[in-house]
């Protein structure tokens, strides 16, 4: 066996360990098709542990300080930068994204961390001013308990990251399903922790059968809240399982993100931005621009400078020197990215895909752009996650917003434009959670993250973040009239 063969155990009330019944399941590095590591697989066994740590592990980190916790977490940061490089190579060859990406990724988490770190030292609680003489009435933020957050694997650290960092902050303790598909390097994340001094069961890691873990989890008295990132028929699922159990839960889910660019945009920033977007991470980005809405006047000129940019990628294994975009995650997503674009090709679309080598193995899909598209393909009704970008025309602004809040999605919204009226007439009118103007400056922790209708609901940026890991409560007290 090749010592670059990875196997990951789980994480049970601080102790790594294989599945109790040694089961495993394969992982694949999707640029060459070779198994390249293993991934224990949980069974209801190793759960009910999970879960038990979890219940002792909350009860001490949440009895400690909010500065003690912020301490542990901020240790975890740096440990987390100071093995970025190697962690990087992990994640590049499980996902497949260029090595500088995933360097970024794991320094951006590590920014996360920090973040609420802090933040959790600011989870105030209230006075309010009673109605009646020597009543004080207090708001306490509580945490709410033990959190199951389960995750995806385009961004395998980041998407742990926020939320173990608003949980941990509000001293929740996390049970973290994390991918199968790329299971090394949340586990190089949660091993952080565990070297900062997290206290044993305040973060456990499972991996297994997303849907039995999910139900098992979901159902557990212990488990008091839920957060999930993944498709938002998935999303609906666990949110449907939660409301049985009275759970609170944090939704993030697909989108189908508009991206306008009006007649007065400054198109040579316009294309080489949207295209950065567009294909970071091999389109897999649950914000990427997938709807190109083009003012009639500049399309034809935009759409040329875009295709000159598509041009300039370099597609190949993520630990390659220049490589600026890999493969897809797997062969289930290849198979449903080629349906996509066989029914848009069928239904009359224009497919025009970028002039670069791509390689003979692995799961790489060429840069696409579907020109023409029309409401029958489904490509314009779901999410592609994938390096497509859907390219139409319109004529007036209020076209191009009706076309905008078409979709039951709403998580993010771009918009090119240099007139102010316009900016701010978009940043009303069109329904996302996050809208970028001119630039793609989503996803920093301090700002809300987070969307609406069928992309879900909460938000896994600012201080709300932390607050959705608490239960209020108000104590109101009479006191004796003080007296000396
Ligand atoms: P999928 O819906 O099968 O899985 C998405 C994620 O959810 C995976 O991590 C999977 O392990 C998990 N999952 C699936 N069923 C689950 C269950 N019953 N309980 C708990 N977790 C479960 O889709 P996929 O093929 O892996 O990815 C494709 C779709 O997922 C995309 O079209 C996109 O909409 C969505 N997705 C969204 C994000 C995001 O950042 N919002 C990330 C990854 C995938």
């Amino acid at each position: 066996m090749s010592q670059d063969f990875i196997s990951t155990q789980l994480l049970v009330a601080g102790h790594w360990q294989d599945a109790a019944d040694g089961r495993t399941l394969p992982v694949f590095n999707p640029a060459t098709g070779a198994q390249i590591g293993q991934v224990a697989h949980a069974s209801e066994k190793d759960l009910a542990r999970v879960a038990e740590g979890a219940a002792q592990g909350f009860a001490v980190w949440r009895a400690l300080t909010a500065w003690d916790r912020f301490l542990i977490m901020r240790r975890a940061a740096n440990l987390l930068r100071e093995r970025a490089e190697p962690i990087s190579r992990i994640m590049s060859r499980e996902q497949g994204k260029p090595l500088e990406q995933a360097l970024l990724e794991i320094n951006a988490a590590a920014g996360v961390i920090e973040y609420f770190g802090e933040e959790g030292r600011r989870l105030n609680d209230a006075l309010i001013p009673a109605r009646a003489p020597n009543v004080e009435q207090r708001v306490l933020h509580r945490p709410i308990g033990v959190v199951a957050a389960f995750t995806p694997w385009n961004f395998p650290i980041n998407q742990i990251a926020r939320k173990l960092g608003a949980a941990l902050a509000a001293g929740c303790a996390v049970i973290v399903k994390a991918p199968e598909d790329t299971p090394a390097s949340p586990a190089e994340l949660l091993r952080a922790f565990c070297d900062a001094g997290v206290p044993a069961g305040a973060v456990s890691l499972v991996y297994g059968n997303p849907a039995e873990i999910s139900e098992y989890l979901i159902a557990h008295p212990v488990v008091r809240k839920i957060s999930f990132t993944g498709s938002t028929p998935v999303g609906k699922h666990l949110a449907a399982l939660a409301g049985a159990q009275m759970k609170p839960v944090t939704m993030e889910l697909g989108g189908h993100a508009p991206a306008i660019v009006c007649e007065d945009a400054d198109l040579d920033s316009a294309a080489q931005r949207l295209c950065a977007a567009k294909f970071r991470n091999a389109g897999q980005v649950c914000i990427a621009p997938t709807r190109f809405l083009l003012h009639k006047s500049i399309a034809a000129s935009f759409v040329e400078k875009f295709k000159m940019q598509m041009n300039r990628l370099k597609i190949g294994q993520g630990l390659e020197e220049g490589v600026t975009m890999g493969p897809v995650v797997s062969e289930r997503r290849l198979n449903a990215l080629n349906e996509l674009v066989a029914d848009a090709r069928e239904k009359g679309a224009i497919i025009w895909q970028a002039d670069v080598p791509l390689p003979n193995e692995g799961c790489f899909f060429a840069p696409t752009l579907v020109l023409n598209p029309t409401l029958s393909m489904r490509v314009m009704q779901e999410e592609p996650f994938g390096p497509i970008a859907l390219v139409s025309e319109f004529s007036t602004m209020a076209e191009a917003v009706q076309e905008a809040n078409r979709l039951p999605y709403g998580l993010a919204a771009y918009a090119y434009t240099r007139n102010e009226r316009t900016e701010r007439l978009l940043g009303e009118q069109v329904d996302a959670g996050m809208i970028a103007i001119n630039h793609h400056g989503l996803g920093v922790p301090e700002v809300p993250f987070g969307g609406m209708k069928d992309s879900g609901y909460g938000t896994e940026g600012g201080p709300e973040a932390v607050r959705a890991h608490t239960l209020i409560k108000l104590v109101s007290v009479e006191h004796d009239a003080p007296e000396f």
